[in-house]
């Protein structure tokens, strides 16, 4: 108890002599005391009592890294939005449809979603993660996508989840799968939550990206389907036959990427596959 106390006094010593920094605006801030007793000690905050929201998670699992300014200018993706591909729509249609591209082109995948709109912020906070190596986003990112996983999913079931895979030349070079690194300590992190039943199978090396292909930032939508295709290939098939499966990546910008897997692995005998991302471009 003692030490617990005095671990408390020096962490927010410790604060106030060495405030961090923002990883997007680089200005020094004091985070909120209970948001980063809350992320250090992976208990619930006497002052909030801990609610599924979108928004008060964003709050609590950033505050340790962004500055309130920059948490603030994130966007969530709002309904109504297309149930397939989980565009937001302009104005005020209902939800339960979809969007013009979902019905002249349609998917391999079942639905995709996605928690933030890939703006401004967010795409620094993402930049920062894959590229300046800044690994301590990994998992608060990682909780926010599982808070935004059990908001989509609810009840439904899933079977498998693979991270959308990197080449290898592309790995070694970065040192790390974004992707795996947000759903990683899923179960870790899911574990710490009473009602907890199933256990996530998440399979890192079983979907493998076959083929290095150009960057997909460059290209547009046609060239970004075809650039990536037949560029994956599965380890072993006969683990998804007949699986309800998640693909996990940190973007989802035309979609081209993760309708590539859905149709490897739909080829393969899965299910259905679903998508996930902590991001979505509009
Ligand atoms: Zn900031
Ligand atoms: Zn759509």
């Amino acid at each position: 108890m003692l030490t617990r106390l005095l671990s408390r006094q020096y962490k927010t010593l410790h604060r106030i002599v060495f405030p961090p920094k923002c990883l997007v605006c680089d200005r020094f801030f004091h985070p909120p005391e209970c948001h980063t007793a809350v992320v250090a000690e992976g208990v619930g905050c006497k002052q909030d009592p801990a609610p599924l929201s979108l928004q008060s998670r964003l709050d609590r699992l950033l505050s340790v890294c962004l500055c309130q300014t920059c948490i603030r200018g994130l966007v969530a993706v709002e309904s109504p939005i297309c149930d397939c591909c989980g565009i937001p729509f302009q104005g005020r249609q209902g939800a339960g449809h979809r969007c013009g591209e979902c019905i002249t082109q349609p998917k391999y995948f079942r639905i995709a979603r996605a928690p933030l709109i890939y703006e401004q912020i967010l795409t620094r906070v993402i930049h920062c993660f894959k590229y300046k190596g800044k690994v301590q986003l990994a998992e608060p990112l990682a909780e926010l996508l599982l808070t935004a996983f059990k908001m989509f999913w609810e009840n439904d079931r899933i079977d498998i989840i693979l991270p959308v895979p990197l080449h290898i030349k592309r790995f070694r070079k970065r040192g790390f799968n974004q992707a795996h690194l947000l759903v990683r300590n899923w179960n870790i992190l899911a574990g710490q939550h009473p009602n907890r039943l199933v256990e996530f199978q998440i399979e890192r090396n079983l979907l493998v990206r076959t083929v290095a292909t150009a960057p997909q930032t460059a290209l547009g939508r046609t060239q970004r389907a075809v650039n990536i295709e037949n560029a994956f290939d599965l380890n072993d098939p006969h683990k998804v036959k007949d699986k309800r499966v998640l693909l996990i990546d940190d973007v989802y910008t035309t979609g081209a990427t993760v309708n590539e897997c859905a149709r490897l692995l739909l080829n393969c005998g899965a299910r259905d596959v679903d998508v996930l991302t902590l991001a979505r471009a509009v």
